[in-house]
């Protein structure tokens, strides 16, 4: 029995029949699956219902702005998607998900140096069902995976409610560290342990800000491939780099080592849900077995508007433009913190959404953000991107959502806090 929840007697039992596990507030409660136990709303969700109300500057969420697509063209398109071929984008599609996206989605990749074939490409709803998808078919109660010291939030919730062990690995300003991948590996290894995967974001990281450097990438794959661990390269910003050319991906040097997940969510919009898994052949056939049962296929709407988006807009000019104003707003927030917050230490990103921050000593982020709030400024504690519950001395910050000027505000009444806490 779990001891997060309450048990039967500690609360009121109904009693009766079959419910008697229950309780009043809930009647199935001793119906569960075990797996439940791994589900946890977030204890800071209560405080983001908060963080929403529009005089907070909300420096947490990592949603993209998607203010100046060009809505009224592409509103046009969409009609017109519905009237010439509105019987398919409406109708059941394939489980593995619409060739003519597949084949776009390879020139996608290809960008990161990836040469793919559409057949191995699997389209699924969001990055986030990839993730899980992944989960289902390789995490068996109790499982390793490695992941990096932090991790994206929304994967830990994944490898928990399959009920797998998360083993931290450090990363630094470059990345996840070789050596440390090689020490917890072979330190598996003597434990006669052996992790199902490796699971790392190796561009603009979440929450962690960095990017796997050019040189480690090679490495990392060998003392993978050495240990006989896949790698899952999860990749939703690779193509939101401030500078320079993206950095080819892992998948496009050990494709049959690696599951490659990939989005629209950042680099087009979030709200069709359509991301993809790239993976060698016969995880491919599982992928698409296990999305098959989840959800039959993904949307054959929200894929052929995609599709309809890909092959009628520069969608390459959008992705340089989303590029030039994340770039703005980094310089915000960098300025801001370098301005007020003298005290915290943070990582510089070269793309993506996130800073990563370490406090002063002795400050703890969770503790800390009601205060926050009450000052109208929210941002992520770092445990919540610990499977661990540890790393309560930094905080993540997005610099995403809000304009320049508003972010700025944002790190100034987070320095009033960050300071009072600090003379305390
Ligand atoms: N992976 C990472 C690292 C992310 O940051 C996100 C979104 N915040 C996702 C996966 C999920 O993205 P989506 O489901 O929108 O494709």
């Amino acid at each position: 029995m779990s001891t997060e929840h309450p048990t039967p007697t500690e609360t009121e039992s109904t009693g009766t029949g079959a419910a008697a596990a229950g309780t009043r507030l809930d009647p199935w409660f001793g119906s569960y699956s075990a797996r439940t136990r791994g589900m946890k709303a977030s204890e800071i969700r209560a405080l983001f219902a908060v963080a929403n109300r529009p005089e907070v500057v909300s420096l947490a969420g990592g949603m993209p702005n998607i203010a100046d697509l060009p809505m009224a063209d592409y509103a046009d398109a969409v009609a017109d998607l519905l009237r010439e071929r509105g019987t398919r984008a409406l109708q059941y599609g394939s489980g593995q998900g619409e060739p003519e996206l597949r084949d776009q989605i390879t020139q996608v990749m290809a960008m990161e140096g990836i040469n793919a074939h559409p057949d191995d490409v699997v389209v699924t709803t969001g990055s986030q069902q990839a993730l899980d998808l992944v989960s289902r078919i390789f995490l068996d109660p109790g499982d390793i995976v490695v992941a990096e010291a932090p991790s994206y939030v929304g994967a830990l919730g994944v490898f928990r409610a399959y009920e797998a062990e998360v083993v931290h690995v450090a990363m630094d300003e470059h990345g996840l560290v070789p050596e440390e991948l090689d020490r917890v590996l072979t330190s598996l290894a003597e434990q006669g342990r052996r992790a199902k995967f490796l699971y790392t974001v190796p561009n603009f990281h979440n929450p962690g800000g960095v990017t796997l450097t050019l040189e480690r990438r090679p490495r990392i794959i060998e003392i993978a491939r050495r240990h006989g661990v896949l790698i899952l390269e999860d990749n939703p910003y690779g193509l939101l780099g401030f500078d320079g050319e993206p950095l080819p991906a892992m998948a496009s040097m050990a494709p049959d080592d690696v599951v490659y997940l990939g989005s629209f969510s950042k680099t087009f919009a979030p709200g069709y849900r359509i991301g993809w898994a790239l993976a060698p052949h016969a995880v491919r056939e599982k992928l698409v077995l296990a999305s098959e049962s989840a959800i039959l296929c993904p949307s054959n709407a929200a894929q052929l508007a995609i599709s309809t988006y890909l092959s009628q807009f520069d969608w390459q000019a959008q992705v340089k433009e989303y590029r030039r104003m994340y770039a703005e707003r980094r310089d915000a927030m960098i300025g801001a913190l370098t301005e007020y917050l003298p005290s915290c230490t943070w990582t510089v990103p070269d793309g993506g959404f996130y800073v990563w921050v370490r406090l002063p000593e002795g400050l703890d982020a969770r503790e800390m953000l009601p205060r926050a709030v009450t000052a109208l400024v929210a941002y992520v504690p770092g445990t919540a991107f610990y499977a661990d519950g540890s790393g309560s001395e930094y905080l993540r910050l997005s610099y995403c959502y809000p304009t320049p000027s508003r972010i700025v505000e944002g790190v100034r009444r987070l320095a009033g806090v960050v300071n009072a806490e600090a003379e305390l």
